[in-house]
């Protein structure tokens, strides 16, 4: 049983500015597990609103030893002591996570989606990401997303009605809107979402930061637009409390620790009638195919992650017109680019 891994610098085709940050390139950790003539690849992509960075990835891959389980089919036994390595290190956690279930996938020659019994036909379409700029470039993206039929815009600077005038003017295609944590005070996002109320847009994500909870539970009283969790929930016991405050929740598996746990989280969000989106970081085919396996399971699906890098070292569940593909390929689906 042996792991090792390896950093890629995914390059953006645009700068990507949400309300807290850009950039242009975004650092990954590919982790491969090599078992039983079977090689299996898994992806941590760190997010430093989350304390996570290549080094941290790197430094919590080198405390795992495998080598106390007898077979990697007891998945639950061995995420319970991944789990239990360090707080945090969610994405690095997720790595492990992912080359399992490609691991186990690959062994049995099923893709998980059709292992875990879920029918393709049910996944709905995926969004695709417009992050905040100035109008020439938003134009642009706009054109370039001629194929994608929903889009998701980045706001929570000081141009959001700019963003989205810009966008109607070119199309009336459906918006899920992501404010990041921008607005940070209960009036702004007030203001904010009864604006967007008239505008198509489907739902408003994260309006205010996670900490004001209080404020997020009176915006929800004052207005109608179903609000989206992202940056308040992390893991599963973060749900119970949530759906007080918000319409759904916003999974992603380098938040969560992966598969394993994404998949609890969904039951439990439909338990409490919370919607329930799958989002993504700045990823690989390997982490945007994984949470694929799931996309039958979602009400709103936002897995664009790789079609908004340049240089995407494996091929795996294609984006196809916001459809994602589900193939016959075993585990993940995903294989990597010479
Ligand atoms: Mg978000």
């Amino acid at each position: 049983m042996k792991l090792s891994w390896k950093q890629y610098d995914l390059k953006l085709k645009h700068t990507f500015r949400i309300s807290r940050s850009a950039r242009d390139t975004a650092p990954v950790v590919i982790l491969t597990l090599e078992h039983d003539g079977i090689i299996a690849y898994g992806e941590a992509s760190p997010s430093s609103r989350y304390g996570e960075s290549v080094e941290t990835i790197e430094a919590f891959f080198s405390k795992i030893n495998l080598s106390r389980f007898d077979s990697l089919f007891f998945i639950d036994d061995i995420l319970k002591y991944v789990d239990s390595i360090s707080i945090g290190n969610t994405a690095a956690k997720c790595a492990v996570d992912l080359a399992l279930h490609d691991w186990i996938g690959k062994k049995l020659d099923v893709p998980l989606w059709k292992m875990w019994g879920l029918n393709p036909a049910n996944a709905p379409l995926c969004s695709f990401t417009i992050a905040i700029d100035s109008k020439e470039i938003v134009k642009q993206k706009i054109r370039e997303a001629e194929e994608y039929p929903i889009l998701k815009v980045k706001v929570g600077l000081d141009n959001d009605k700019e963003m989205i005038e810009t966008i109607r003017k070119i199309t009336d295609k459906p918006l899920y809107v992501d404010a990041n944590e921008g607005w940070k005070t209960r009036e702004k996002a007030l203001e904010s979402v009864k604006w967007l109320q008239d505008q198509n847009v489907v739902f408003v994500e994260q309006p205010m930061p996670a900490a004001q909870f209080d404020d997020i539970q009176w915006l929800r009283e004052h207005s109608h637009l179903p609000l989206i969790g992202d940056e308040s929930v992390i893991r599963l016991s973060d749900i119970p409390k949530l759906a007080q405050a918000y319409s759904g929740i916003n999974i992603k598996l380098m938040k969560c620790t992966g598969l394993r746990e994404a998949m609890k989280m969904i039951h439990t969000a439909q338990a409490t009638g919370l919607k329930i989106m799958m989002g993504c970081m700045i990823e690989t085919a390997v982490a945007i195919s994984a949470g694929a396996q799931l996309s039958p399971l979602l009400d709103y699906c936002d897995l664009d992650g790789n079609v908004l890098i340049s240089n995407d070292p494996f091929e795996g569940i294609r984006n196809t017109k916001g459809k994602m593909i589900l193939q016959n390929k075993p585990g993940l689906g995903v294989t990597p680019l010479a």
